[in-house]
């Protein structure tokens, strides 16, 4: 019988210290009594990376892309070799392979890069060879051969991307979490674990705030239909099996709630009200890889100009500033930002079916006297913009509205 290929990605506080690196050469050598060929994709250690993040914000506020990405991806590095030097140890064969040397290409953008493919000969020569190939996640290389990191929370999409590269039918996420909850279980205790999830679903859900797994994961999981597994680190118990889901199982209007205090708005203040202008805006914007959400325009009564406003992620503010400044320049309006919001989401594909959803979490949010800011929805999701000093109080409400715990 031929060897399976399993993947499988540790996440930041699961490769925290050597002890949690050697508990896991230790528990994934297990599975090679299995017959199985082990590919393991690691995060940097603990809060590695906020720290090389801070280190070059103490040198200036404005790295130049390609050094910040030289800089931030040395964090996975240096787990990947210690949990190679682990599994030596244990006399188990092993080798650590960089984003480079395993092949991964990305587009020759920093700090953001997507994957575009990934050239598998070395890492399947080397599993040829016995040895457990161990990968570092979140970093590639640009067709120049220099480091790119393909953004924050990324090594879930590194782990997914080499699955669908090796054709495994599932990949195993590894966390400090036992598995997706119905709402972040670190904010509401009775929050409860979900079996499974549809990939629809779980993309809202990572989109909008529920940090567990990256959005751009889930994507790539979905389109090359990989089972995803999202499990503890440190206990053997099932988790969360993201997948396609059989919507007549749904019974409930909303399956999660996301909480996401990490956006800012921007708005533009009496931006001229001609043909083309917002297109010429946003492209700008998606020109520079900046994810823009809960966009509203309003025109101004008996003038010809309106107020456009949208969020963004906090990361993006800089560079968003940066650019709708100039653009405002040109068209002679005023740029104001905000970043004292959250943005409250429930997601469901039940709530196709069943009307008053919306009403519900309104009327919910209402009760407790939270101003409701901004409201987006789409399919199966209702965002609202609300204070950030509102957030825990929001997330217990709702939770509780929709019967989740
Ligand atoms: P890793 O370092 O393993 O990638 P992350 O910190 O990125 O782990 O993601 C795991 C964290 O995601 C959990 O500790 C939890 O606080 C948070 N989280 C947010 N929403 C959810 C949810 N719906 N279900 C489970 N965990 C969630
Ligand atoms: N180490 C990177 C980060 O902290 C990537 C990851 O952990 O997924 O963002
Ligand atoms: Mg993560």
């Amino acid at each position: 019988m031929s060897k399976k290929i399993v993947v499988q990605k540790f996440g930041g506080t699961s490769v925290g210290s050597p002890e949690k690196i050697k508990a896991v050469a230790n528990r994934t050598s297990q599975l090679l009594e299995n017959n199985n060929k082990l590919v393991i994709v690691v995060s940097a250690m603990g809060n590695t990376t906020n720290q090389l993040v801070k280190l070059s914000k103490e040198i200036t506020s404005n790295p130049s892309p390609r050094e910040y990405d030289a800089l931030v991806s040395t964090g996975e590095n240096v787990s990947a070799s210690l949990l190679a030097m682990s599994f030596q140890s244990l006399g188990i064969d092993a080798i650590s392979l960089t984003g480079a040397q395993a092949g991964i290409l990305t587009q020759d953008l920093h700090a953001k890069a997507k994957i575009l493919t990934i050239k598998t000969d070395r890492i399947k020569k080397e599993l040829d060879d016995n040895k457990v190939v161990i990968i570092t996640g979140f970093q590639g290389i640009n067709p120049n051969a220099d480091v790119t990191t393909i953004g924050r929370g990324g090594s879930d999409t590194s782990a997914v991307a080499l699955a669908a590269a090796l054709d495994c039918e599932e990949c195993e996420i590894y966390t400090d979490v036992d598995g997706v909850y119905t709402t972040d279980p670190r904010k509401i205790k009775d929050a409860k674990k979900l079996k499974e999830v549809s990939y629809e679903e779980m993309l809202e859900m990572a989109s909008l705030g529920a940090k567990v797994l990256h959005p751009r994961a889930v994507e790539c999981a979905k389109e090359n239909k990989i089972i995803l597994h999202v499990r503890s680190s440190f206990e053997l118990t099932e988790g969360t099996r993201v997948k396609e889901v059989n919507q007549l199982e749904v019974s409930k209007p909303v399956t999660g709630i996301t909480i996401n205090e990490n956006e800012a708005i921007i708005s533009m203040i009496r931006v001229p009200n001609s043909p083309g202008i917002a297109g010429d805006i946003f492209k700008e914007l998606a020109e520079n890889s900046i994810n823009v959400d809960m966009i509203i325009q309003n025109v101004l009564e008996k003038t010809d100009s309106n107020n456009i406003s949208f969020s963004i992620h906090e990361d993006d503010l800089d560079q968003t500033l940066t650019i709708t400044k100039s653009i405002a320049k040109k068209l002679n309006c005023k740029i104001l930002s905000d970043t004292s919001i959250a943005k409250i989401s429930c997601v469901g594909i039940g709530m196709i079916s069943k009307p008053g959803t919306a009403a519900k979490m309104f009327t919910a949010l209402g009760r407790k006297n939270i101003n409701i800011l901004r409201i987006t929805t789409s399919e199966i999701k209702i965002s609202c913009a609300i204070q950030q000093k509102d957030a825990q109080k929001a997330l217990e409400v709702l939770h509780k509205e929709f019967e989740l715990e």
